[in-house]
Protein backbone atom coordinates (compact mmCIF):
# COMPACT_ATOMS: atom_id res chain seq x y z
CA UNK A 1 0.00 0.00 0.00
CA UNK A 2 1.30 3.29 -0.71
CA UNK A 3 1.58 5.78 2.34
CA UNK A 4 -0.24 8.99 2.01
CA UNK A 5 1.93 11.62 1.99
CA UNK A 6 3.55 14.01 5.04
CA UNK A 7 4.05 17.76 4.22
CA UNK A 8 6.20 20.33 6.24
CA UNK A 9 3.86 22.93 7.99
CA UNK A 10 5.83 26.17 7.10
CA UNK A 11 8.67 26.25 9.91
CA UNK A 12 6.84 24.44 12.48
CA UNK A 13 8.77 21.35 11.86
CA UNK A 14 5.33 19.53 12.07
CA UNK A 15 4.76 16.84 9.36
CA UNK A 16 1.19 17.02 8.21
CA UNK A 17 -0.80 14.16 6.66
CA UNK A 18 -1.87 15.56 3.27
CA UNK A 19 -5.13 14.70 3.54
CA UNK A 20 -6.67 15.73 7.04
CA UNK A 21 -9.76 14.93 8.56
CA UNK A 22 -12.07 17.88 9.18
CA UNK A 23 -13.96 16.69 12.32
CA UNK A 24 -17.06 19.26 11.85
CA UNK A 25 -18.98 16.66 10.72
CA UNK A 26 -18.54 14.67 13.97
CA UNK A 27 -20.43 17.84 15.61
CA UNK A 28 -23.61 16.47 13.43
CA UNK A 29 -22.82 19.65 11.09
CA UNK A 30 -24.28 17.94 8.03
CA UNK A 31 -26.16 15.40 9.06
CA UNK A 32 -26.44 13.20 12.64
CA UNK A 33 -23.23 10.63 13.05
CA UNK A 34 -23.75 7.89 15.34
CA UNK A 35 -20.37 8.12 18.23
CA UNK A 36 -20.00 4.49 16.64
CA UNK A 37 -19.81 5.78 12.92
CA UNK A 38 -17.43 8.39 14.28
CA UNK A 39 -14.71 6.27 16.62
CA UNK A 40 -14.57 3.96 12.86
CA UNK A 41 -13.84 7.01 11.32
CA UNK A 42 -11.15 8.01 13.09
CA UNK A 43 -9.78 4.81 13.60
CA UNK A 44 -9.43 3.94 9.97
CA UNK A 45 -8.28 7.20 9.11
CA UNK A 46 -5.01 7.18 11.55
CA UNK A 47 -4.55 3.48 10.59
CA UNK A 48 -4.40 4.78 6.99
CA UNK A 49 -1.83 7.62 7.72
CA UNK A 50 -3.61 9.85 8.58
CA UNK A 51 -2.78 12.33 11.85
CA UNK A 52 -3.79 15.26 11.14
CA UNK A 53 -7.77 16.44 13.15
CA UNK A 54 -9.51 19.32 12.69
CA UNK A 55 -12.13 20.77 15.14
CA UNK A 56 -13.72 23.84 17.12
CA UNK A 57 -15.55 24.70 19.93
CA UNK A 58 -17.85 26.61 17.26
CA UNK A 59 -18.79 23.03 15.28
CA UNK A 60 -22.46 21.50 16.59
CA UNK A 61 -22.10 23.78 19.53
CA UNK A 62 -18.69 21.79 21.54
CA UNK A 63 -19.76 18.22 20.04
CA UNK A 64 -17.39 17.96 17.58
CA UNK A 65 -14.70 18.73 20.13
CA UNK A 66 -16.01 16.09 22.64
CA UNK A 67 -17.11 13.24 19.77
CA UNK A 68 -13.63 13.57 18.91
CA UNK A 69 -11.45 13.79 21.91
CA UNK A 70 -13.93 10.52 22.52
CA UNK A 71 -12.46 8.96 19.41
CA UNK A 72 -8.76 9.74 19.55
CA UNK A 73 -9.10 8.04 23.25
CA UNK A 74 -10.99 4.85 21.76
CA UNK A 75 -8.44 4.54 18.94
CA UNK A 76 -5.61 4.44 21.88
CA UNK A 77 -3.10 6.77 19.38
CA UNK A 78 0.27 7.80 20.94
CA UNK A 79 -0.43 11.58 21.49
CA UNK A 80 3.20 12.18 19.28
CA UNK A 81 2.08 10.53 16.60
CA UNK A 82 -1.34 12.89 15.69
CA UNK A 83 -1.62 16.46 15.45
CA UNK A 84 -4.95 18.48 16.90
CA UNK A 85 -5.78 21.66 16.08
CA UNK A 86 -8.65 23.20 17.57
CA UNK A 87 -9.92 26.82 17.64
CA UNK A 88 -11.07 29.54 19.65
CA UNK A 89 -12.96 33.21 19.23
CA UNK A 90 -16.30 31.51 17.50
CA UNK A 91 -18.79 29.38 19.80
CA UNK A 92 -22.53 28.74 19.51
CA UNK A 93 -23.29 31.80 21.48
CA UNK A 94 -21.55 34.40 18.99
CA UNK A 95 -18.32 35.48 18.32
CA UNK A 96 -15.39 36.28 21.01
CA UNK A 97 -11.73 37.02 20.26
CA UNK A 98 -10.84 39.05 24.00
CA UNK A 99 -7.83 37.86 25.44
CA UNK A 100 -9.88 36.58 28.79
CA UNK A 101 -12.95 34.44 26.70
CA UNK A 102 -9.99 33.05 24.56
CA UNK A 103 -7.81 32.11 27.41
CA UNK A 104 -10.34 30.18 29.28
CA UNK A 105 -11.68 28.70 25.56
CA UNK A 106 -8.52 26.55 25.48
CA UNK A 107 -9.00 24.68 29.29
CA UNK A 108 -12.65 24.44 28.06
CA UNK A 109 -11.06 22.57 24.78
CA UNK A 110 -8.85 20.30 26.19
CA UNK A 111 -11.04 18.71 28.85
CA UNK A 112 -13.30 18.17 25.74
CA UNK A 113 -10.73 16.77 23.71
CA UNK A 114 -9.54 14.77 26.72
CA UNK A 115 -5.31 16.51 26.13
CA UNK A 116 -3.14 18.13 27.72
CA UNK A 117 -1.99 20.42 24.82
CA UNK A 118 -3.26 20.86 21.20
CA UNK A 119 -0.84 21.15 18.44
CA UNK A 120 -2.60 24.70 16.97
CA UNK A 121 -4.82 26.49 18.12
CA UNK A 122 -6.40 29.20 15.71
CA UNK A 123 -8.27 31.84 15.97
CA UNK A 124 -11.97 30.88 14.03
CA UNK A 125 -13.64 33.24 11.32
CA UNK A 126 -11.27 36.39 12.32
CA UNK A 127 -13.82 38.24 9.89
CA UNK A 128 -16.12 38.69 12.33
CA UNK A 129 -14.54 39.98 14.87
CA UNK A 130 -11.98 43.37 14.93
CA UNK A 131 -9.02 42.14 12.97
CA UNK A 132 -6.89 45.19 15.00
CA UNK A 133 -8.21 42.68 18.36
CA UNK A 134 -6.73 39.49 16.49
CA UNK A 135 -3.34 41.28 16.03
CA UNK A 136 -2.94 43.57 19.33
CA UNK A 137 -5.16 41.45 21.72
CA UNK A 138 -6.10 37.99 20.42
CA UNK A 139 -2.15 36.67 19.19
CA UNK A 140 -0.56 37.64 22.52
CA UNK A 141 -2.69 35.99 24.48
CA UNK A 142 -2.18 32.72 22.90
CA UNK A 143 1.42 33.91 23.02
CA UNK A 144 1.23 33.28 26.44
CA UNK A 145 -1.23 29.95 26.51
CA UNK A 146 2.60 28.66 23.68
CA UNK A 147 4.48 29.70 26.70
CA UNK A 148 1.82 28.02 29.12
CA UNK A 149 2.62 24.32 27.03
CA UNK A 150 -1.16 24.58 26.39
CA UNK A 151 -0.82 24.49 22.70
CA UNK A 152 2.21 24.37 20.02
CA UNK A 153 1.50 26.69 17.26
CA UNK A 154 -0.88 29.61 16.67
CA UNK A 155 -3.14 29.91 13.89
CA UNK A 156 -5.82 32.06 11.96
CA UNK A 157 -8.94 31.39 9.91
CA UNK A 158 -11.52 32.89 7.51
CA UNK A 159 -12.95 32.88 4.45
CA UNK A 160 -12.28 36.55 2.91
CA UNK A 161 -8.08 36.07 2.08
CA UNK A 162 -7.36 39.39 2.75
CA UNK A 163 -7.78 38.57 6.20
CA UNK A 164 -4.35 37.00 6.49
CA UNK A 165 -2.69 39.79 4.91
CA UNK A 166 -4.05 42.32 6.67
CA UNK A 167 -3.06 40.31 9.91
CA UNK A 168 0.48 39.16 9.11
CA UNK A 169 1.73 42.37 8.11
CA UNK A 170 0.83 43.55 11.85
CA UNK A 171 1.78 40.93 13.52
CA UNK A 172 5.55 40.57 14.88
CA UNK A 173 7.54 37.91 13.08
CA UNK A 174 6.87 34.00 13.52
CA UNK A 175 3.60 34.50 16.03
CA UNK A 176 1.46 33.00 13.75
CA UNK A 177 2.54 29.55 12.41
CA UNK A 178 -0.41 29.17 10.52
CA UNK A 179 -3.39 30.28 8.36
CA UNK A 180 -6.27 28.03 7.12
CA UNK A 181 -8.51 29.25 3.93
CA UNK A 182 -11.52 27.27 3.05
CA UNK A 183 -13.65 27.00 0.09
CA UNK A 184 -10.41 28.86 -1.84
CA UNK A 185 -8.68 25.95 -3.33
CA UNK A 186 -10.87 23.85 -4.93
CA UNK A 187 -11.67 22.88 -8.74
CA UNK A 188 -14.17 25.94 -8.64
CA UNK A 189 -12.10 28.67 -6.64
CA UNK A 190 -8.48 28.64 -7.04
CA UNK A 191 -8.15 32.05 -5.48
CA UNK A 192 -5.73 31.20 -2.60
CA UNK A 193 -3.08 30.63 -5.15
CA UNK A 194 -2.34 33.69 -5.34
CA UNK A 195 -1.61 33.85 -1.87
CA UNK A 196 0.79 31.03 -1.46
CA UNK A 197 4.27 33.11 -2.32
CA UNK A 198 3.77 35.64 0.20
CA UNK A 199 2.41 33.05 3.03
CA UNK A 200 6.00 31.27 2.00
CA UNK A 201 7.95 34.32 2.46
CA UNK A 202 6.30 34.82 5.77
CA UNK A 203 7.05 31.34 6.56
CA UNK A 204 3.73 30.34 7.63
CA UNK A 205 2.12 26.92 7.09
CA UNK A 206 -0.61 26.92 4.60
CA UNK A 207 -3.94 24.41 5.21
CA UNK A 208 -6.66 24.46 3.03
CA UNK A 209 -9.75 23.64 3.95
CA UNK A 210 -13.49 22.25 2.44
CA UNK A 211 -11.78 20.48 -0.94
CA UNK A 212 -15.44 19.71 -2.30
CA UNK A 213 -16.58 23.06 -1.04
CA UNK A 214 -18.59 22.17 2.11
CA UNK A 215 -20.54 19.46 -0.18
CA UNK A 216 -20.92 21.36 -3.16
CA UNK A 217 -18.40 18.72 -5.49
CA UNK A 218 -20.00 15.64 -4.09
CA UNK A 219 -22.61 13.48 -5.60
CA UNK A 220 -25.00 14.15 -2.76
CA UNK A 221 -25.06 18.04 -3.21
CA UNK A 222 -24.78 20.38 -0.35
CA UNK A 223 -26.53 20.63 3.05
CA UNK A 224 -29.71 22.83 3.25
CA UNK A 225 -27.37 25.95 5.50
CA UNK A 226 -25.06 26.10 2.24
CA UNK A 227 -24.39 29.95 1.43
CA UNK A 228 -23.74 29.26 -2.08
CA UNK A 229 -25.56 30.85 -4.70
CA UNK A 230 -28.09 28.82 -6.86
CA UNK A 231 -26.35 29.46 -10.02
CA UNK A 232 -23.84 27.95 -8.16
CA UNK A 233 -25.20 25.35 -7.15
CA UNK A 234 -26.63 24.10 -9.78
CA UNK A 235 -23.59 24.17 -12.12
CA UNK A 236 -21.83 21.97 -9.12
CA UNK A 237 -25.02 20.12 -9.74
CA UNK A 238 -23.87 19.93 -13.28
CA UNK A 239 -20.43 19.21 -12.94
CA UNK A 240 -21.42 16.24 -10.77
CA UNK A 241 -23.77 15.03 -12.76
CA UNK A 242 -21.29 14.78 -15.83
CA UNK A 243 -19.17 12.76 -13.43
CA UNK A 244 -20.86 9.91 -12.94
CA UNK A 245 -22.45 9.38 -16.44
CA UNK A 246 -18.89 8.79 -17.40
CA UNK A 247 -18.13 6.55 -14.35
CA UNK A 248 -16.30 9.34 -12.16
CA UNK A 249 -16.44 10.54 -8.74
CA UNK A 250 -16.56 14.52 -8.63
CA UNK A 251 -15.24 14.34 -4.73
CA UNK A 252 -12.52 12.17 -5.88
CA UNK A 253 -12.02 15.09 -8.82
CA UNK A 254 -11.63 17.29 -6.66
CA UNK A 255 -9.47 15.86 -3.93
CA UNK A 256 -7.05 15.30 -6.46
CA UNK A 257 -7.67 18.30 -7.60
CA UNK A 258 -6.46 20.22 -3.76
CA UNK A 259 -4.01 17.97 -3.11
CA UNK A 260 -1.69 18.29 -6.45
CA UNK A 261 -0.65 21.63 -4.87
CA UNK A 262 1.84 20.90 -2.79
CA UNK A 263 2.24 24.62 -1.08
CA UNK A 264 -0.67 23.48 0.56
CA UNK A 265 0.63 21.47 3.90
CA UNK A 266 -2.64 19.81 4.49
CA UNK A 267 -6.23 19.28 2.79
CA UNK A 268 -9.22 18.96 4.84
CA UNK A 269 -11.99 17.06 4.49
CA UNK A 270 -14.99 16.75 6.72
CA UNK A 271 -15.36 12.95 7.44
CA UNK A 272 -18.10 10.87 8.87
CA UNK A 273 -17.57 7.53 7.25
CA UNK A 274 -14.84 4.87 6.69
CA UNK A 275 -16.11 4.80 3.30
CA UNK A 276 -15.54 8.35 3.04
CA UNK A 277 -11.77 7.94 4.58
CA UNK A 278 -11.29 5.30 2.22
CA UNK A 279 -12.02 7.38 -0.73
CA UNK A 280 -10.42 10.73 0.21
CA UNK A 281 -7.20 8.39 1.27
CA UNK A 282 -7.37 6.18 -2.32
CA UNK A 283 -7.69 9.66 -4.18
CA UNK A 284 -4.33 10.71 -2.29
CA UNK A 285 -2.67 7.65 -2.83
CA UNK A 286 -4.28 6.70 -6.78
CA UNK A 287 -2.89 10.74 -7.44
CA UNK A 288 0.51 9.59 -6.63
CA UNK A 289 0.79 7.09 -8.63
CA UNK A 290 -1.36 7.72 -11.88
CA UNK A 291 -1.62 11.72 -11.56
CA UNK A 292 -4.72 13.35 -12.05
CA UNK A 293 -7.38 12.66 -14.84
CA UNK A 294 -6.84 15.60 -16.90
CA UNK A 295 -9.55 14.37 -19.67
CA UNK A 296 -12.53 14.49 -16.65
CA UNK A 297 -10.82 17.79 -14.96
CA UNK A 298 -10.47 19.94 -17.92
CA UNK A 299 -14.43 19.05 -18.78
CA UNK A 300 -15.35 19.74 -15.29
CA UNK A 301 -13.60 22.82 -15.09
CA UNK A 302 -14.86 23.94 -18.38
CA UNK A 303 -18.85 23.44 -16.93
CA UNK A 304 -17.93 25.59 -13.74
CA UNK A 305 -16.35 28.37 -15.33
CA UNK A 306 -19.03 30.71 -15.90
CA UNK A 307 -18.94 30.33 -11.90
CA UNK A 308 -15.37 30.11 -11.44
CA UNK A 309 -14.12 32.10 -8.18
CA UNK A 310 -17.53 33.17 -7.10
CA UNK A 311 -17.77 33.61 -3.12
CA UNK A 312 -20.37 34.41 -0.90
CA UNK A 313 -20.15 36.94 1.20
CA UNK A 314 -18.96 37.03 4.88
CA UNK A 315 -18.83 40.20 7.40
CA UNK A 316 -15.11 41.63 7.59
CA UNK A 317 -14.43 44.84 9.78
CA UNK A 318 -10.94 45.84 10.41
CA UNK A 319 -11.28 47.94 13.77
P1 LIG B 1 -15.74 19.65 2.75
O1 LIG B 1 -15.55 20.36 1.48
O2 LIG B 1 -14.62 18.86 3.28
O3 LIG B 1 -17.07 18.78 2.58
C1 LIG B 1 -17.55 17.97 3.61
C2 LIG B 1 -18.77 17.20 3.12
O4 LIG B 1 -18.36 16.28 2.12
C3 LIG B 1 -19.40 16.37 4.23
O5 LIG B 1 -20.79 16.26 3.98
C4 LIG B 1 -18.75 15.00 4.03
O6 LIG B 1 -19.54 13.98 4.58
C5 LIG B 1 -18.68 14.95 2.53
N1 LIG B 1 -17.60 14.04 2.00
C6 LIG B 1 -16.35 13.86 2.48
N2 LIG B 1 -15.68 12.97 1.72
C7 LIG B 1 -16.52 12.57 0.74
C8 LIG B 1 -16.41 11.68 -0.33
N3 LIG B 1 -15.28 11.00 -0.57
N4 LIG B 1 -17.48 11.52 -1.15
C9 LIG B 1 -18.63 12.20 -0.93
N5 LIG B 1 -18.80 13.07 0.08
C10 LIG B 1 -17.76 13.26 0.92
O7 LIG B 1 -16.19 20.75 3.84
P2 LIG B 1 -15.95 20.94 5.38
O8 LIG B 1 -16.25 19.72 6.19
O9 LIG B 1 -16.66 22.20 5.74
O10 LIG B 1 -14.39 21.26 5.50
C11 LIG B 1 -13.46 20.34 5.98
C12 LIG B 1 -12.96 20.68 7.38
O11 LIG B 1 -12.17 21.87 7.34
C13 LIG B 1 -14.04 20.97 8.43
O12 LIG B 1 -14.55 19.77 8.96
C14 LIG B 1 -13.27 21.80 9.41
O13 LIG B 1 -12.48 20.96 10.22
C15 LIG B 1 -12.35 22.63 8.51
N6 LIG B 1 -12.95 23.96 8.15
C16 LIG B 1 -12.56 25.03 8.86
C17 LIG B 1 -13.10 26.29 8.59
C18 LIG B 1 -12.68 27.48 9.40
O14 LIG B 1 -11.80 27.36 10.22
N7 LIG B 1 -13.26 28.63 9.21
C19 LIG B 1 -14.05 26.44 7.58
C20 LIG B 1 -14.40 25.32 6.83
C21 LIG B 1 -13.83 24.08 7.13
Amino acid sequence: MTKLELRDLGTTGLKLSCVGFGASPLGNVFGLVSEDDAIASVREAFRLGINFFDTSPYYGGTLSEKVLGKCLKAVGMPRNEFIVSTKCGRYAEGFDFSAERVTKSIDESLARLQLDYVDILQCHDIEFGSLDQVVNETIPALQKLKEAGKIRFIGITGLPLEIFTYVLDRVPPGSVDVILSYCHYSINDTTLEDLLPYLKSKGVGVISASPLAMGLLTERGPPEWHPASPELKSACQAAAAHCKEKGKNISKLAMQFSLSNKAISSVLVGMNSIKQVEENVAAATELAIFGKDEETLSEVEALLNPVKNQTWPSGIQQS
